[in-house]
Parts: C-alpha cells; structure tokens; sequence
C-alpha cells in the first residue's frame, strides 16, 4: 500500500544556523526536510531520492548554488524540481542572475521564516498544477507524472494502479516517453540518474527487476523486453492477450 508522504524539502545551506532555523519552521509547517552543507552531498541524496523542492544558498563552499542550480536544470531528471534561492545579496541584478540561472524563487537574508515557509508553499502549489504533465500512456499502463501514479487497465478496462518506487517510476516515465526504443544502460543512467558517474551499469538491472516484478503481479511484464547486447525496449506488444 501506497503510505502518503509529507512534501519533501532540501536545504543546501553552509551556515548550521540558518539551516536549522528553516528546517524548525518547515518541519513545523509539515514538510520533511533533508539539510546538506553543499551540493556533492545534495546529489548524493538525489541519486536515491528526488526531493519535491530544493531550498539553496547562494554563496557555498565548492559549487555555487547559481551553478547547482543550472545544471539541475540542465539535467531531465531533476528540470522540474522548484528551487527557491537564498542569498545575502539584495541587489535587482543578482535577483535576475539567480532566477536566470533557474531558480523559481528568490529570498534574501535575513528573511522572516513565515515568509519563507508562505513562498515554499506558494511554490509547491504553482507546480502542482503545471498543465504540461499529460498521463504517458503505453499498452495498458498509463503514468501521471504530476500525480506520481502508475495505472494498469486489465482487460476489462479495470484501472488498477501499480505502486513503485521513485526510481522505478523515473526508469518507467522514461521508458514510456521513449516506447519502442532500445536503451542501452549508459542511456538509461544518464536520463534517469542523471550523470552521477558513480553509479554502476548493473544498478540498471536492478531496477529492471523490480520494476518487471511490479508488472509480473499484472502479467504485462514482458512489455520490458531486454534486446542481448544492446539494452532495454519498452513495448506494447508485449501486452498479454490473445
Ligand atoms: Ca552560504
């Protein structure tokens, strides 16, 4: 059974003080949040997990958050992930660059923790109702991106939705933006992953698996088809019926 999350929110803040400070607040306001003191250890946690919101600093040791910011942007996986921007400076033109660079939000230091908590929330509204995520639909699977559902139609046009994990529901949403294509697993780590090099080719398999498992409980998992020595192909034919 599906259990319902609380909104998940990561803070990519230097300063342990400020950290904190927005994490009591947001907590308080019902978030779960994630706090890092810059972005290695952001993508780390990303590899696993996609938070529903970024909050990110500015000025940080290492990478800046203007640069985060661009190529989380950059990057398919995580291009849709609001990012609210905070940052000591106060001048009009580092507002532009900071939303120019992606941001969709920008706070400046110091900031009343009400505000910020009113613009997250605002933030998270805008996105929820984004008119571009159209249900992908493949076969009998349909996937709501906005909605993070998986919905299988049995033959009788019983919708039955499919619970997955979120990295198995980023593998199927790709999938299904490329049906009939072959992936190989360098291609389904960089669209689905992202480019963390770190991670390993057979990761893909894994995944594979589990997500051929959660089908198999609906008997359409050979829609997933594996093509020897090239990759993975996702295919209507592979639908079960005479
Ligand atoms: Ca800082």
């Amino acid at each position: 059974m599906k259990v319902l999350m609380s909104e998940q929110i990561l803070i990519i803040e230097d300063e342990p003080s400020i950290a904190e400070l927005i994490a009591i607040n947001l907590t308080h306001a019902g978030f779960e949040c994630q706090r890092v003191l810059q972005t290695e250890e952001a993508l780390l946690l990303m590899a696993d997990e996609l938070p529903d919101l970024i909050v990110l600093d500015w000025m940080l040791p290492g990478k800046s958050g203007v640069q985060f910011a661009k190529e989380l942007r950059r990057d398919q996986r995580t291009s849709s992930i609001p990012i609210l921007m905070l940052t000591a400076k106060g001048e009009e033109s580092d507002k532009v660059t900071g939303l120019d660079a992606g941001a969709d939000d920008y706070v400046t230091k110091p900031f009343s923790p009400k505000e910020l908590v009113a613009r997250i929330k605002a933030l998270l509204r805008r996105y929820e109702v984004a008119p571009s995520d159209k249900p992908l639909v493949v076969g009998p699977l349909a996937l709501d991106q906005s909605t993070h559902r998986v919905v299988f139609s049995d033959r009788d046009a019983r919708p039955i939705e499919i619970a997955l994990g979120p990295t198995e529901f980023r593998l199927l949403t790709y999938l299904m933006q490329n049906p009939e294509h072959v992936h190989s697993r360098g291609n389904l780590l960089d669209h689905v992953w992202g480019n963390e090099s770190y991670i390993e080719e057979r990761t893909v398999d894994v995944h594979i698996k589990r997500l051929r498992d959660a089908l198999a409980l609906h008997d359409c998992e050979q829609m997933i088809e594996t093509v020897r020595g090239s990759g993975y192909r996702l295919s209507k034919v592979g639908r079960h019926e005479s």
